[in-house]
């Protein structure tokens, strides 16, 4: 068989479109798999009556208005996929506990600001918020010299003597190692849930890393949605010479004697050097990979792993302004009970769990639904293969009630009324992400992080985790996880390393 394509990726989500950029960049021919009609997998948009609702993203990382560069810019920047207007966030985020001994607070963006409000609702916390930024700062930076090559021990020890004190601890280990006062950890931690590990099982490194990149850089959302950003990598390939192919399902990858050497698309065979799969590695390992050119370890390692959360969404075309609803900020968290563990908790079954995050994209851009209206987006999250019993019959009546639930759980928490004004009203729960990504259980989130299979574990091993020849995974089942700004990289990064092999020859 003759080798037709440097490179072939399955699946034009975030990871894979970052990965087909970056090796059509490079002088690969590439091939780019879909098996929709669009690209983008949860970075996408849809319409209902007069409302275009954006999909999946909440809030966008590593971005940064101009001059401040994030990684994300940067990578979009080199790929010349400058069509995306990004508009930014004031504040990080409002929390949301209800009750007596509950607490409401909005923290903006801006470091000084960020610790400012966090000493007003918690006094005498400042310091140790203040050397959470500090110690996130000193893991950046040892992470970049991690990143230039094989480490010197001693230089670890003198320079980054924080880092490696802090490398191997959660998130509630160095809290309290910090002395913060609980009730501002609980403040603190709420973003948490987009890393989708509670504070006493999710690395501090990255937990630190993410709010430094939220409030530092802030939250970015673009104009036309995560669509806008799904065409502006689309259009950069084509340029690139790149080739994308849509309503293409990749039924298998082609293994023999440990080696990919291509993929069977529409019945046929097509052949590359090296194959990028952006396809959940559930699916690869299940539907994808013939059974006998698994290696056990890659078995072993799946699964070793939890497959992270799933969710419902409810979105809302409202026919009143958010100013008119009383809704100011973008990003709210209703939480049902202030420790995280306790939250997670809650979600591991089918239960109400009460919490919910609102997000109301007219408050960033007012001009996203027309004038006089404006659309909501709520998300709770589920743990665990709950959604398993649920029968066919009972599905479509559930789905109602857990957006009912939610709708007047976040009316209650945020002292407004929505129900007389919903003009549109679609709702996805894990059966409709399992239909739309083919991942287990529907989750965009890859796996779930736990202290063993961190953030640094993943980097450190990524290379011994794709132990077939010329095969390699990208996206939210990436060394970075799951988010967006996580599988652009992620995307990035294993392009790179397509184009260090194809160059080397190896
Ligand atoms: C409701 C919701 C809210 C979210 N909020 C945020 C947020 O605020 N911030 C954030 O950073 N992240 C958020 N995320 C997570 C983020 O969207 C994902 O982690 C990220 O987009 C995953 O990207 P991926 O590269 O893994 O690809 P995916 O989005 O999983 O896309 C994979 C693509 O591969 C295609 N594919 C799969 N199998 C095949 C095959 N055999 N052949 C051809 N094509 C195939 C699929 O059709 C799909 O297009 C959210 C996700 C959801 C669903």
């Amino acid at each position: 068989m003759s080798r037709q394509y440097d490179v072939i990726v399955v699946g034009a989500g975030n990871g894979g479109l970052a990965a087909g950029g970056i090796t059509s960049k490079n002088g690969l021919s590439t091939l780019v798999l879909e098996r929709h009609n669009i690209p983008g997998g949860s970075a996408t948009s849809f319409r209902r009556g007069r409302f275009e609702f954006e999909t999946s993203l909440h809030e966008l990382a590593e971005v940064g208005p101009n001059p401040f560069e994030g990684t994300v810019r940067q990578l979009f920047d080199e790929l010349g996929a400058k069509d995306v207007e990004w508009h930014f966030e004031e504040n990080a985020f409002r929390v949301v506990l209800p009750g007596e001994g509950g607490f409401d607070a909005t923290l903006p963006t801006g470091e000084e600001a960020f610790a400012d409000e966090m000493e007003r609702q918690v006094p005498g916390c400042r310091e140790s918020v203040k050397a959470v930024f500090e110690l996130g700062r000193h893991a950046i930076e040892a992470i970049q010299y991690l990143s230039k090559g094989t480490p010197d021990p001693a230089v670890l020890q003198s320079e980054y003597a924080d880092f490696m004190r802090i490398a191997s601890h959660t998130t509630k280990e160095v809290l309290d190692a910090l002395h913060m006062p609980k009730r501002a950890q609980d403040i603190l931690v709420t973003y948490w849930c987009y890393l989708g590990a509670p504070a006493d099982q999710l690395d501090f490194l990255y937990y630190a890393l993410m709010l430094i990149l939220y409030v530092q850089l802030r939250p970015a959302m673009p104009k036309m949605r995560s669509h806008e950003m799904s065409l502006a990598l689309e259009k950069a390939i084509h340029e690139h010479g790149g080739e994308i192919w849509y309503n293409s399902e990749v039924e298998r990858i082609l293994v023999k004697d440990g080696k990919a050497y291509g993929v069977a698309v529409d019945g046929k065979e097509i052949y590359a050097e090296h194959i990028i799969c952006n396809s959940h590695m559930g699916n690869a390992l299940s539907r994808l990979l013939p059974a006998e050119e698994i290696p056990e370890k890659m078995l072993k390692l799946a699964n070793a792993r939890d497959i992270a959360l799933s969710f419902v969404t409810v979105y809302l075309g409202m026919n009143r302004s958010a100013e008119e609803l009383g809704i100011h900020d973008y990003s709210n968290f209703v939480i049902p009970c202030a420790d995280s563990r306790e939250q997670y908790n809650r979600c591991c079954s089918m239960e109400d769990s009460g919490y919910a995050i609102m997000n109301c994209l007219n408050t960033v851009i007012p001009e996203s639904s027309p004038e006089g209206t404006c659309t909501l987006f709520f998300t709770t999250m589920y743990y665990g293969d709950v959604w398993k019993d649920v029968k066919p019959e009972e599905y479509k009546k559930l789905k109602i009630k857990i957006a009912g639930e939610i709708i007047e759980n976040c009316e209650k928490a945020l002292g407004i009324t929505l129900k007389p004004y919903i003009e549109e009203i679609v709702i996805a729960a894990p059966p409709t992400f399992a239909r739309y990504l083919m991942t287990p259980r529907g989750t965009p989130y890859g796996y779930q992080f736990d202290m063993w299979d961190s953030i640094m574990m993943r980097t450190m091993n990524v290379e011994a985790e794709e132990p077939i020849k010329n095969l390699r995974f990208c996206g939210a089942c990436g060394e970075r996880g799951d988010g967006y700004s996580s599988a652009y990289i992620s995307g990035m990064n294993t392009g790179l390393r397509t184009v260090r092999d194809a160059k080397e020859g190896k």
